[in-house]
């Protein structure tokens, strides 16, 4: 794969990515999967998935985790339904990311990823070892598929993240940075963030947004590439000054609105094809 290879986040039956196909239509290359439905994520529909991508010549570089019931309608909602974190369905979910996990393998794809959740703050919170143990209970199976995990950043600010990795202990426990999520939670100004996690990001999505006036409380917006408060051109700087070479997946989260979507992906690859051949990252 090229250096900063253009990539787009999609989905079959499950997440808010585009399908396929818009990847075909649009020329892109490489992308990452929002895992399908349990009833979905069969051996034989991991096999006809895979004839398709090499019948268009793309590449999966991730699959995301998402769960039942989550909703990020506004930040309380995210703590109390996403991810690993919320503690009624905790076991059930991290059994459903081992399957996860498992059909990634089916496809031949070496990264999972997942939005976590809200992480307690307070390192001394028994949930917050109970959750340091979830994780590492998933990155251990992830390791016999030789897997790495990626989190998803927003819900926690960069210091917190790196102290969270550091007491998991796993060496196949990595990031993908999301910049507009940084903004969208209001956790950080994303490029000292993306300066201060370098060793660990891995993946990356190129999202934009804007702040909220009361960060943390409510919603950012998120914008279209280039038109929000992320400085695009100062995000692939700091990503070639980390040595990061992966590809730059774009993600617009407005399934509701397949055209614009689409569009705006469009735009968002051209501006990315722009500037990598500005910046000249390798
Ligand atoms: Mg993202």
């Amino acid at each position: 794969m090229a250096v900063w290879e253009i990539g787009v986040f999609t989905s079959i039956d499950a997440g808010l990515g585009v399908k396929l196909e818009v990847a075909q239509e649009l020329g892109i290359r490489t992308i990452q999967l929002h895992a399908p439905h349990r009833g979905s994520r069969s051996p034989d529909n991991a096999e006809r998935f895979l004839a398709k991508l090499d019948d268009l010549n793309i590449e999966l570089t991730a699959v995301f985790g998402g769960f039942e019931g989550e909703s990020y309608a506004d930040i309380p909602t995210v703590a109390n339904t996403v991810g690993l974190v919320p503690e009624a369905t905790r076991v059930e979910r991290l059994q459903e990311m081992r399957e996860i996990a498992d059909f990634a393998r089916l496809l031949g794809c070496g990264v999972i990823a997942l939005h976590l959740g809200f992480v307690p703050h307070d390192r001394n919170d028994p949930s917050y070892q109970q959750i340091v143990e979830v994780t590492r209970s998933l990155c251990d199976h992830a390791l016999q598929n030789d897997q790495s995990v990626h989190l998803e950043t927003g819900q926690e600010t960069a210091d917190a993240l790196l102290a969270f990795i550091g007491d998991t202990k796993c060496d196949n426990l990595f990031i993908n940075f999301d910049p507009a999520n940084m903004i969208l939670y209001g956790t950080g100004e994303p490029i000292p963030a993306l300066e201060q996690l370098g060793p660990y990001v891995r993946s990356v999505h190129c999202k934009d947004a804007t702040w909220s006036d009361q960060p943390g409380n409510t919603w950012g917006q998120e914008m279209p590439l280039g038109q929000g408060q992320v400085d695009i051109e100062a995000y692939l700087r700091t990503l070639k000054a980390i040595g990061y070479t992966g590809p730059l997946t774009i993600e617009r989260e407005i399934p509701q609105e397949p055209e614009r979507q689409k569009a705006e992906i469009e735009y968002a690859a051209n501006l990315l094809a722009k500037l990598r051949s500005e910046i000249k990252p390798g």
